[in-house]
C-alpha cells in the first residue's frame, strides 16, 4: 500500500488534518508546527490529540509528520537566534511526543558565511542540547537542494551533523526528491546510484519520509523551486520508479508540490494509479 499525503494547513488542529486527510484520499500528512515564518505555537489541545489518535486508528493514517518553521536556523551567527532555534525545537518536541510515532523534519540551517563546518558544528550542538533519552518523537534531517550557504547540501554534510551527535538513535533523514536533484544527485538517470551512495554515506536505515517533488529547474541547480508531479525536471516516469523502488516503496511520501487541496487530491488519485 503506497503511504501517500501531502501538507496540509495546522489552523483546525490535528481531528481536522486527519480528516482533511482522508477526505482526499491521503493516508499520511505533513503540517507546519507553527507559522512557518517563526512565532508562537497554539495551545497544545488534548482533547484534539485523544479524539485525533482514535480516528487516526479506524481510518488508518499511517504517519505523521511536523515541519519546523523556515525561520529556525539552528547555525545563524547570532547567538539569539542559535537560542530562539533551540527553544522552538524544545517546544516542538514537547508537543509531539504527545503523537504516536511522531516525525518532527527540520532544515539543518543556513551558516551564513560562517562555513559548513562552523555549521554543522553548530547543528550538532544544537541537537546535543535538546534531544533526551526519554523522548519519543523521532528528529529527521531534510536533504537540501544547496541554496545560498544551506547545509545538508550533501549526504556527506547530513552525515558529519549525525556523527556528532551523542543520541544519534533520535535522528533519521527525510529525502526531498527536488532538493537532491537541485542538489546534483540523479535520481532520474540513475536512482540506484543515488540510493547506494546514500546508504554508504548515511544509511538507508536512517531514511524516514520522502518529501515528493517535482523540481522547477535542472540536475544541479541549487535553486529549490518545487513543481507539481509531471511538471518538471524530475518527471512523472522518474517520480513512479521513486514510489516503487525496493528500498523506497515501503517509506511514507509527502507532497510539497504547488497545489490547493483539490491539486493534492489529483496527485495523490495519479500517484495511487501509478503504484504497483
Ligand atoms: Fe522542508
Ligand atoms: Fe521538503
Ligand atoms: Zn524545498
Amino acid at each position: 500500500m503506497l503511504i501517500i499525503g501531502c501538507h496540509l494547513s495546522s489552523s483546525g488542529g490535528y481531528l481536522a488534518m486527519g480528516k482533511e486527510a482522508v477526505r482526499i484520499g491521503a493516508n499520511d500528512f505533513q503540517f507546519f508546527t507553527r507559522n512557518p515564518r517563526g512565532g508562537a505555537a497554539k495551545p497544545l489541545d488534548l482533547e484534539d490529540i485523544r479524539a485525533f489518535e482514535e480516528y487516526r486508528k479506524e481510518n488508518g493514517i499511517v504517519s505523521v509528520l511536523a515541519h519546523a518553521p523556515y525561520t529556525m536556523n539552528a547555525c545563524s551567527k547570532d547567538a539569539g537566534l542559535r537560542e530562539f532555534a533551540k527553544n522552538t525545537m524544545l517546544d516542538d518536541i514537547f508537543r509531539l511526543d504527545n503523537i504516536e510515532g511522531a516525525l518532527y523534519n527540520f532544515h539543518p540551517g543556513s551558516h551564513v558565511g560562517q562555513g559548513e563546518d562552523v555549521g554543522i558544528q553548530l547543528i550538532a550542538d544544537m541537537l546535543n542540547s535538546v534531544l533526551k533519552p526519554e523522548q519519543k518523537t523521532t528528529i529527521l534531517l531534510e536533504t537540501m537542494a544547496g541554496k545560498g550557504s544551506e547545509v545538508g547540501r550533501s549526504f556527506e554534510e547530513i552525515r558529519a551533523i549525525i556523527d556528532k551527535v551523542e543520541l544519534d538513535e533520535k535522528l533519521g533523514v527525510c529525502l526531498d526528491t527536488c532538493h537532491v536533484f537541485d542538489g546534483g544527485y540523479d535520481i532520474v538517470n540513475n536512482l540506484d546510484g543515488v540510493l547506494d551512495e546514500f546508504d554508504r554515506v548515511i544509511g538507508l536505515e536512517r531514511l524516514k519520509a520522502i518529501h515528493l517533488n517535482d523540481s522547477l529547474n535542472f540536475l544541479g541547480c541549487h535553486k529549490d523551486r518545487h513543481a507539481k508531479i509531471g511538471e518538471g525536471g524530475i518527471g512523472l516516469q522518474a517520480i513512479t520508479k521513486i514510489i516503487n523502488h525496493p528500498k523506497l516503496r515501503n517509506l511514507p511520501f509527502f507532497l510539497e508540490t504547488p497545489n490547493d487541496i483539490d491539486g493534492y487530491q489529483r496527485e495523490i488519485e495519479l500517484l495511487k494509479s501509478c503504484y504497483k
